[in-house]
This record gives structure tokens, C-alpha cells and sequence, in this order.
């Protein structure tokens, strides 16, 4: 795969995260898995500046759901540019310094500016969404979410359930006002109590347990969750005469609006200073904060720096680092995964971690115990690996440390472990029968990233391993409803739910099938971008050795695992059963290739009602079409939306013909 090849891949997956992440509040990803994919994507259009499109993710933020009526944002709303270590921070402040322009000297000297100091504001970055408040006469009117930036969704019902946010301002004034809706952490922490006693899903964080519920159609759900604001910025009149950031959030205050504590810093050391002193006092709050907004405090200054395409220059966002924490190791469970991959973790005693209690932690290998020297007992430092999977990074012994016992048989079935050359993991061979890797298989199976079959409990998967009626994956096609109530663990109702759920999961895409089988090395990223590179099953099983290796992102150890699974009988009779049973795959990338607008060019002018433009220029190129951003002979149509700028006269001055945006929805739709 070529770079151009990849920078699709990427830009795809990252795409369809995000709608995932923004619109649908229901991330298949952890943040840092995107935020590897989305700095690997932007590092690749560093390098290649020519093959940057305007809809590539990097170029804009958000998404919007058609769940909501969309309205656009009077102002556009930004995403932030992250500053992930101090020399980051630096380099930022240097082109803040040199950008606007007060120059000393005209030379930027290598160890640092020559530039006078420019006063910054630093302020915690609060983990949960933006919204817009617009108020008339001192009255909330609308409430939108940041959407992608350019329209939002109308959640004003919804807002106006938010205790903190003002109904009625205590000046009658016209004013529009941006903040972060969050859910305090107490309030998290109980929600999902809540959620567990009444079988459903949990949140995995406070900030998408606020977007899940600040995005409901019912507003009386909206009401029953804790949730809270705080305002960030404010676009004011300019007759009101405020100079800075500062003054803009005092004025808020004086309204009645709910501003956080903020420090104006004189330069970038002490921006460092107060993001050294927030790492420590952040863990005392009750809310989730992800690091420090920096911002030039002079308005008139953020003006002259202005924007990128998806965030402002004038600020930058300081990331946390993980935060690490000390425990004692209590003892060292060693559980066996669908893969058969013995994993040893660490049972500690609970501690506190970013806002959440943690209890085990993940040692990862054989090869990493001998590294982290770990014995029993000892005293064990746990961190969140980039916030979220917490993992032992240091080991000190105490007077109570002991030897720490390794197994040499699995402890599911008792098969002896076995090593695999160039590989840490140790493995218990027993693919067949190992409960503990069938149960692994199954769960992973029927997952959300996989086969999304809703209604299958750790236990009850547990039970049918058990007695017997699931060992492969296409016995859950065989399953009955009588088999299911047997368990005496689901009632009727559950249990025909779960039928159906198993039915709707027969209509499937290639890459979460491709997942679903769970072939050793193959994650969610490998199946989709092998999903990219073969039409069909059939071919994929027939795929060669080398062609596989070569694909950028598989690589030699994946290929060999996948030509290894399909080369065992055993796994594709389970998927031709599969197959038999109903069992119906699509593959998306195959599936969209329709190039019928090829060959035509497409320009629009003014604001669309119903999507962006970048939307609307998105679709378009889906369907083959060029969409340039200005009119010349070779232009086909120009989409004119209302308030069109300039290039509606030039293209009616060269005679190319005009479509409403009505007509732009026809022909996206093939009307
Ligand atoms: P961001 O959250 O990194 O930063 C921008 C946002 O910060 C603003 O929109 C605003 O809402 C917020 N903010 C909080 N306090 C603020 C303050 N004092 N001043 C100004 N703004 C403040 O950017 P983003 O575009 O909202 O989201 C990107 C993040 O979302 C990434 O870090 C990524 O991990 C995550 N994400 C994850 C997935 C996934 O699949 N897991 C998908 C998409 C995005």
C-alpha cells in the first residue's frame, strides 16, 4: 500500500470513529487509539502537504447527527491544537510571538524569541462537549452542540434542563456564549451504578456519559442526569468595549454564568508553572479535566493571529500526561484469552486513578514480569496507559516480598504452556477445547466491534460453553429459544430478544466479520484495512502469503497468522456453516465505489440549510465529482446556498449553469 493508499485508510477509519465518537456517543475506540491513527494521518500530510484535501479529518472537527434539527452556528466553533510536552509548548508561544509581529529584532534567535512577551491565560481543559448559548434580551433562545463546527444540533430543550446554565440573564442583554457541558464525577460513578443494577450499558467516562445524555430526544432524561457548565468564551458586542479574554469571562461572571478559575500568565513559563500546579491539584476535583487551555488573552491580538482550518492559533491545548500511582500487589491472576495468550494481572489493593478506583492492572507478558522483577507483595506503580487501561510500570520490594510462583500449565484446562519463537506471549496450545479461549472466542465474537450481537452476558456465554451447545462460532446460529431459557438465567422476553439480535447480526460488513473471527494479531484497524484490500471471504481465504505481507499495516507476522488460520479445515467449515446459516456479508469499500458525477466539477457559493459545505463537497467527491473552490470555464455547476459570495455573478457571467441546493440533494441522491 502507497502513501496516498494509506492516508485513505487512515482518513476512513478515523472518519467513521468519529461519527462513532461525536454523533452516535458510542466510541469503538479508545481516545488514544484514535489519537495514534489521527497524528500518524497528520504526520503523513506533513510530509505529503499535496495530498491534503479539505475533508480530510485534519482539516475539520465533529460530526452531526440527523437525530436533532441541524442550524448553523452564527460563528464558527473550533476544535484545539494539542502542546503534548513543554518544547511543544514553546514552539507554539514562538509563532504566537513571531506571528503577531512584535518584533525586536527581526531575527528569532535558535534558544528562544526576541520577541516582547505577549500575556497569555491559562485555564483547565474540562473533558466533556461544547455547546453555543445564544441569548436575546438577556433570555436563552438556543442552545447547539458544536457539531462539526459549522452547524450544530438544536439540544436548547435539553440545555434548559441544565441547573447552571442561566434561563434569564441578570442584564437583558444579546449575547452568544460558549463552555463544556460535564458530568461531575460522583454523579458518573452513581449514574452508572444505576445503569448496572437496571442491565444496561455503562459509560466508559464521564464526558460520554454528559454527550449521551445532553443528546437525548427526551428531555426529561436529559433532566434526571447530573450534568453542569462551565463557559469558556463569549462573543460580546463590541459596544460593551471588552479588550480581553480575561474581561469577557468577568463580564460572564456578572451575568450569572458559571466561569471556571483561570491565571493570566506574563509568558509561556509560567503557563508551565500553572500546568505543573494543576497536575496535582485537577485530582482533587470533581470533574474530569484531560489538561490546561492556553489562550492569548488580547482580543484584538487572537484576531490578527486567527485560524487554521480546525483550530485557532492564538490557543493550544496542554495534554496530561498519564498519571501514575503507588499500590501493593496483592497476588497475580493469570487469565487465558480467546487467543490462548496467558496474560498475568496484577490484583492491587484499589486506588485511585484519574477520577476512577482501580484494582488489577495488566502486566502484559511472561517477559515483562522478569522486567518489572515482580514478586509478591511487593509495593507496584500502577498507571493509566494513555488514561484509560491501567498498567504496572515499576516494582519495589518490601520485607514482605516473596518469590512469585509461575504456572507452566493453563489454568483453564491445564494444557502445557507452550513459547513461540520471537514472540514474549507464552500460549495454551488447546485451541479446540480450552473453555477458558472458547469463552474468549465467543465474547469476542458477538462484541460491538465484531458481530454486535446485543444481549450476551459474560455468564450466559459462560453457561452455553458449558453445557456444551456453543463451542464454534457458528453454533450460535444453531442456538434455540429452549436451549437459551435451559440456563434459567433469562426470562422469555430476553431471551427472544437475544434470537433476534442473533438474526439482525446475520446481515454483516466484511471488517467487523473479518474481526469477529478473532485470527491472532488481526484487530479492529487490521480487519478493516484488509477489508480494503479483498472483495470477498473467498478471497481472503485464498489470499497468498506475500501479497498479504505487503500490505501497508498487515506486515509479516499478521500475514502468517492469517494465512495460518484459513489454512486449518476446521475454521473454514465453521465459516462456510456460517455461511449456510444465513449468515451475509457486505463490504462497504466495495459496496460505495459509485464514480457517477466523474468528470463533472462542482462549486458552491453561500450557506447551505440542510448540510455544510464541507459535507456537501465531501459527498460529492464520494461520487467521483471535483469540487474547487473557484469558477472558471471548466466549472460544471455552481450550487449557490443563501448570502452567495462573488462567484454566482462570475458564473453566471460565463454562462455555467446554477443549481439550488435542492437540487444538489437530488442529484446526490440520484434523483
Ligand atoms: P479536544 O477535546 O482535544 O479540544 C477541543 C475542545 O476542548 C473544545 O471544543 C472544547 O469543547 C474543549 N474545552 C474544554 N475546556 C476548554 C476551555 N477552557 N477553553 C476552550 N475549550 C475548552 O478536541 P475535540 O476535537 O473536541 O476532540 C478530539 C478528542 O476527541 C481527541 O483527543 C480524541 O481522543 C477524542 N476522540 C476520540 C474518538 C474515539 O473513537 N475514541 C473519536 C473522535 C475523537
Amino acid at each position: 500500500m502507497d502513501v496516498q493508499e494509506r492516508i485513505a485508510n487512515l482518513r476512513k477509519t478515523i472518519e467513521i470513529n468519529s461519527y462513532k465518537y461525536y454523533v452516535e456517543d458510542n466510541p469503538e475506540l479508545e481516545d488514544w487509539e484514535y489519537d495514534k491513527l489521527f497524528k500518524e494521518l497528520k504526520l503523513l500530510e506533513e510530509q505529503h502537504p499535496e495530498l491534503i484535501t479539505p475533508d480530510s479529518p485534519t482539516q475539520r472537527v465533529g460530526g452531526i447527527s440527523e437525530k436533532f434539527i441541524q442550524v448553523p452556528h452564527r460563528i464558527r466553533l473550533y476544535s484545539l491544537d494539542n502542546s503534548n510536552n513543554n518544547e511543544e509548548l514553546h514552539a507554539w508561544y514562538n509563532r504566537v510571538l513571531k506571528d503577531v509581529g512584535e518584533a525586536k529584532n527581526t531575527q528569532l534567535s535558535l534558544l528562544g524569541s526576541n520577541y516582547d512577551d505577549i500575556e497569555l491565560v491559562s485555564e483547565l481543559k474540562i473533558d466533556g462537549l461544547a455547546v453555543s448559548l445564544t441569548y436575546k434580551n438577556g433570555v436563552f433562545i438556543q442552545g447547539l452542540t458544536r457539531g462539526d463546527g459549522v452547524i450544530g444540533e438544536d439540544i436548547t430543550n435539553n440545555l434548559k434542563t441544565v441547573k447552571s446554565i442561566p434561563l434569564r440573564l441578570f442584564e437583558p442583554i444579546d449575547i452568544e456564549v460558549r463552555g463544556e457541558i460535564y458530568m461531575p464525577i460522583s454523579s458518573f460513578n452513581k449514574l452508572n451504578k444505576i445503569q448496572i443494577e437496571n442491565n444496561q450499558k455503562t459509560f466508559a467516562n464521564p464526558r460520554n456519559a454528559a454527550a449521551g445524555s445532553i443528546r437525548q430526544l427526551d428531555s426529561s432524561i436529559t433532566a434526571s442526569r447530573d450534568l453542569s457548565i462551565f463557559i469558556y468564551t463569549a462573543i460580546i458586542d463590541k459596544k460593551y468595549n471588552i479588550k480581553t479574554h480575561t474581561d469577557a469571562m468577568d463580564f460572564c461572571k456578572k451575568l450569572g454564568f458559571r466561569v471556571n478559575n483561570y491565571r493570566k500568565c506574563k509568558n509561556i513559563n509560567d503557563v508551565i508553572q500553572f500546568c505543573m500546579d494543576m497536575s496535582e491539584y485537577r485530582k482533587t476535583l470533581n470533574y474530569a479535566t484531560d489538561g490546561v487551555v492556553i489562550k492569548v488573552n488580547s482580543l484584538y491580538k487572537q484576531e490578527e493571529l486567527g485560524f487554521t482550518a480546525r483550530a485557532p492559533k492564538w490557543a493550544t491545548a496542554f495534554k496530561f500526561p498519564p498519571e501514575e500511582v503507588w499500590s501493593k500487589l496483592k497476588s497475580v491472576e493469570f487469565s487465558v484469552g480467546r487467543t490462548g495468550v496467558v496474560t498475568p494481572v496484577a490484583v492491587i489493593e484499589p486506588v485511585l486513578l484519574s477520577g476512577s478506583t482501580v484494582g488489577r492492572a495488566s502486566m502484559y507478558n511472561f517477559d515483562e514480569l522478569q522486567r518489572l522483577d515482580i514478586s509478591l507483595n511487593d509495593d507496584v506503580l500502577i498507571k493509566k496507559a494513555a488514561e484509560i487501561i491501567p498498567k504496572v510500570v515499576r516494582s519495589r520490594k518490601t520485607q514482605n516480598s516473596k518469590p512469585l510462583i509461575l504456572p507452566d500449565n493453563c489454568p483453564s484446562c491445564g494444557a502445557k504452556l507452550i513459547d513461540v519463537e520471537g514472540e514474549v506471549a507464552r500460549y495454551c496450545p488447546n485451541h479446540d477445547t480450552c473453555p477458558a479461549q472458547i469463552k474468549g472466542r465467543i465474547e469476542y465474537f458477538v462484541s460491538k466491534a465484531a458481530m454486535d450481537i446485543d444481549g450476551f452476558g459474560e455468564i450466559v456465554i459462560e453457561k452455553l460453553v458449558n453445557k456444551g451447545f456453543i463451542k464454534y462460532f457458528s453454533d450460535i446460529y444453531k442456538l434455540t429459544q429452549e436451549q437459551l431459557m435451559s440456563l434459567e438465567l433469562i426470562q422469555e422476553k430476553s431471551s427472544t430478544n437475544l434470537m433476534n439480535a442473533i438474526e439482525k447480526s446475520k446481515d454483516v460488513l466484511f471488517s467487523k466479520f473479518i474481526n469477529a473471527l478473532g485470527i491472532r494479531l488481526v484487530g479492529k484497524e487490521s480487519s478493516d484495512i484488509l477489508a480494503q484490500n479483498y472483495k470477498t471471504i473467498e478471497e481472503l481465504i485464498n489470499a497468498k502469503y506475500e501479497d498479504l505481507a505487503g500490505i501497508m499495516g498487515i506486515g509479516e507476522k499478521m500475514a502468517k497468522s492469517i494465512v495460518e488460520y484459513f489454512q486449518d479445515e476446521k475454521n473454514i467449515s465453521v465459516i462456510n456453516e456460517m455461511l449456510s446459516l444465513g449468515v451475509k456479508i457486505t463490504n462497504k469499500y466495495q459496496g460505495i465505489v459509485d464514480l457517477r458525477l466523474k468528470g463533472q466539477s462542482y462549486v458552491i457559493t453561500g450557506t447551505l440549510e440542510t448540510m455544510s459545505r464541507d459535507v456537501a463537497q465531501a459527498k460529492l467527491k464520494e461520487l467521483g465529482a471535483k469540487t474547487p473552490s473557484s469558477v472558471s470555464k471548466n466549472t460544471t455547476f455552481v450550487v449557490i446556498g443563501s448570502n452567495p459570495g462573488s462567484k454566482a455573478d462570475k458564473a453566471r457571467e460565463l454562462g455555467i449553469q446554477i443549481l439550488s441546493e435542492n437540487d444538489l440533494i437530488k442529484i446526490l441522491k440520484g434523483e
